[in-house]
């Protein structure tokens, strides 16, 4: 479990969260899985028992459906979870921080308790065939109708789970002349609109995470779009600066217990290991001290009010070659989880190569990095 430290908030309250959390938990253990059930719908039914004791949205204020509690009242909660190998909360907390700093009022009373119960489940379609690093560059466009409606037209591509949600977070040019930034807009997208057709890609290693999404004349609403037009770019931006820390997406806790299994592994092989592996079972200890250092830094800066900016790219990278490194090792010291039944390890392995891609991939973030943070000239000079 990853040790909070006591300076944050209230310790007193936190620790009867603790409490009150773990024994629920005694009386809602984690379901077990049906046979052909495919596992976003098994973590929605999840979602909904822990919705169901108030364990989602801690940090969301009271009106719009969550507890008006703080983001480490959130963590404490993805900690518990992470320590007995539960799923964590819901990924929604990055797109409840957008709708809250640009939906309207009504749209986030009528949106966000519904997703933080899983009323409603959703996706996000922002890259496109044509446009994943440089989403700025994308082609899908929404055009005013002469009833004041927009009417969608364009193709994404790797929206996650789209099969499985019924609202879709869609970015969409609204102005062919604006220049990028200011061309993009945002909307709510229910899946089930006429126009909308979802298609599951079928990955090499089985899995159907991913969806093409084509939108033919699909009419939205002017309450359909989340903030203003041309602010697409900036609610982008605040999505995903919050689905790149550890703590949002819940990772931190996953990878203490892995590393804790590591440690006591390479300590029992020590004589068998080969030369060097000791020194990387180290190097995934540092990587994940650091990152949970790190981790501890914005929670204490989002608790003192600060929202997420470029600097989250520090922390997608530090997740990312924690991540990688964490399993990479794993798979060398207990090399059975390559063949055994079920390959938990194995599959998070094969899955922890998409860290440095998903949310933007690690070369971009290093520009963002280059740019926004040291203030770098784009040329590399001076
Ligand atoms: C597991 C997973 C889940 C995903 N889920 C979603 C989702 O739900 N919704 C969604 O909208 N998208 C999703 N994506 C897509 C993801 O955001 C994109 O894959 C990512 O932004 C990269 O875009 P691309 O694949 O088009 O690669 P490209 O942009 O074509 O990049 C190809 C390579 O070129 C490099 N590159 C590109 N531009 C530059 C540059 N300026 N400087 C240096 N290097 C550069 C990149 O780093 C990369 O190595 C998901 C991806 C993954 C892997």
């Amino acid at each position: 479990m990853t040790d909070l430290p006591l300076d944050f908030g209230d310790p007193a309250d936190l620790e009867r969260l603790r409490r009150d959390f773990r024994a629920w938990l005694t009386g809602h253990a984690l379901p077990a899985r049906g046979a052909d059930e495919p596992v976003p719908v098994f973590l929605h039914r999840w979602h909904r028992i822990l919705h169901s004791g108030g364990w989602v949205g801690l940090d969301v204020p009271r009106e719009y459906g969550g507890r008006g509690l703080t983001a480490l009242h959130q963590v404490a909660v993805s900690d518990e979870l992470g320590a007995r190998g539960a799923p964590g909360v819901p990924r929604i907390g990055y797109l409840a921080h957008a709708l809250m700093r640009f939906g309207d009022e009504e749209q986030r009373r009528r949106l966000l308790p519904r997703m933080l119960a899983g009323e409603d489940v959703w996706c996000q379609g922002f890259s496109e065939p044509g446009a994943g690093s440089d989403l700025a560059g994308m082609s899908t466009r929404a055009e005013r109708g002469e009833d004041g409606h927009y009417v969608v037209n364009g193709q994404k591509l790797w929206t996650s789970y789209a099969q499985y949600s019924d609202l879709c977070l869609l970015l969409a040019r609204t102005d062919p002349t604006a220049p990028p930034h200011a061309a993009i807009s945002a909307f709510v997208l229910p899946l089930d609109r006429p126009g909308v057709t979802v298609r599951p890609l079928r990955a090499a290693n089985g899995d159907d995470e991913f969806c093409e999404l084509f939108l033919d004349d699909v009419r939205l609403a002017d309450s359909e779009r989340i903030g203003a037009e041309g602010d697409g770019w900036a609610l982008a931006m605040t999505t995903v600066a919050y689905e790149r820390n550890a703590l949002d997406t819940g990772h931190l806790s996953k990878y203490g217990l892995l590393i804790e299994r590591l440690r006591r592994r390479a300590r029992e092989r020590r004589d068998t290991l080969p030369d060097g592996l000791l020194s990387d079972v180290g190097r995934c200890v540092v990587d994940y001290q650091v990152l949970v250092a790190h981790s501890r830094r914005r929670t204490a800066e989002r608790l003192a009010g600060r929202t997420a900016g470029p600097e989250s790219s520090v922390d997608k990278l530090l997740m990312t070659r924690a991540e990688q490194r964490l399993y990479e090792t794993a798979l060398k010291v207990f090399p059975e989880e390559l063949y055994g039944e079920g390959g938990e390890v194995f599959g998070d392995y094969l899955y922890s190569r998409a860290a440095s891609v998903y949310g933007g991939t690690s070369q971009i973030q290093r520009n963002i990095i280059a740019k926004r943070l040291l203030r770098l000239p784009a040329d590399g000079r001076g």
